[in-house]
């Protein structure tokens, strides 16, 4: 039951009005160490409740930290901008009962305009690689407050040839921080380097 997870009644709230009763396999294993600060490299596929698991975990730690930064807290990045979309909808569900707010960095959308919903100060945000790095170049994205990086897809993010990117995203966000990795596929040396270069002594989750 979610109600074992010691999650904040206002994320409890969100989960039973989306009749999601029992955390999946992934989210049973992932939530109370994600809860607890720790990185992980986790496999997992689409259709696993993946998504959940980081999401609640980041909500549940952003609504224990009082501190107010001016910048965002958490950042997700997806290697399309259709999953990171989903990701968005996503955290507006579950954060529905929260003031928690996300702001989507996308490809498509006026840089401008996304810039600007920047300055409103979004608690998390979810991006795709190439406008990440353009909002951060810009500096309409700051992120030297980041606490949580969620790297989704990360399969899916080097077969689109976003290694690099995703490393120099990595590299601007602050030492001390917490990085989720998430894959559907193991043994690859580019996610090797990844999970070197960008995590830290992370639990491995194979679900
Ligand atoms: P994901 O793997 O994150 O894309 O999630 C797959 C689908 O499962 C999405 O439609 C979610 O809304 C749904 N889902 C996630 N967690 C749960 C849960 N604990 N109970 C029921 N449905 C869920």
């Amino acid at each position: 039951m979610f109600t074992e997870l010691s999650l904040h009644e206002r994320l409890l709230k969100a989960l039973a009005e989306l009749s999601f009763q029992e955390p999946t396999p992934v989210q049973a294993a992932a939530i109370p160490h994600a809860i607890a600060g720790e990185d992980l490299y986790i496999i997992a596929q689409t259709g696993s409740g993946k998504t959940a698991a980081y999401v609640l975990p980041i909500l549940q730690r952003l609504l224990d930290d009082d501190s107010k930064p001016l910048a965002p807290r958490a950042l997700i990045l997806s290697p399309t901008r259709e999953l990171a979309q989903q990701i968005h909808q996503d955290i507006q569900a579950l954060a529905r009962f929260t003031f928690l707010k996300s702001e989507l960095v996308i490809g498509g959308e006026d840089f401008k305009v996304q810039a600007a919903k920047l300055r409103k100060n979004p608690d998390i945000v979810v991006a795709t690689p190439g406008r990440c790095l353009e909002q951060l170049a810009a500096g309409g994205l700051d992120a030297s407050e980041v606490r949580t990086l969620v790297i989704d897809e990360a399969d899916r993010m080097l077969d689109m040839g976003f290694s690099e990117d995703v490393l120099t995203i990595a590299q601007a966000c602050p030492e001390q921080r917490q990085t989720m990795l998430f894959s559907a596929t193991t043994g690859n040396a580019g996610i090797r380097r990844i999970v070197e270069q960008v995590l830290r002594e992370p639990r491995w989750l194979e679900l």
